[in-house]
């Protein structure tokens, strides 16, 4: 299973502490995010993770383009609705193409447990 992981800047802290919760989980996955939020996560926790760009450097992109290839399970996008975000454009674009392929998305803590245990689940 490979899962994406991103989290815009008011948001980390609550992905970290996800990640925490759920690192026995996670560490089972593959693993990639955006740029800041791998680092920051990889700080947090012991997970392995595969950090493209930044987000507003291209990352979410980069991450929109692996979902176009099939190489993506699903996705857990912190977003932040309270900020406009430079790249507001990409994080569209990442959320459509997400929809596109039918890959999971979750955009808070909530759907967010939903999604990781709905594909634990699944892999069963
Ligand atoms: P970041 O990017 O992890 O590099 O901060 C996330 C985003 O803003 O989409």
């Amino acid at each position: 299973m490979r899962l994406a992981l991103i989290a815009h800047d008011e948001k980390k802290d609550d992905l970290i502490e996800f990640a925490q919760e759920y690192e026995d989980w996670l560490a089972d996955a593959e693993l990639m995010a955006t740029g800041t939020t791998g680092k920051r996560l990889m700080e947090a926790t012991d997970l392995d993770i595969e950090r493209k760009e930044s987000g507003p450097l291209g990352g979410d992109m980069q991450i929109g383009g692996e979902i176009a290839e099939k190489t993506c399970d699903g996705v857990i996008f912190m977003r932040d609705p309270l900020t406009a975000q430079p790249h507001e454009p990409d994080v569209s674009a990442l959320l459509r193409i997400c929809d596109v392929h039918d890959i999971p998305l979750a955009t808070n803590l909530a759907s967010a447990r939903f999604l990781l245990e709905g594909l634990f689940d699944a892999a069963e």
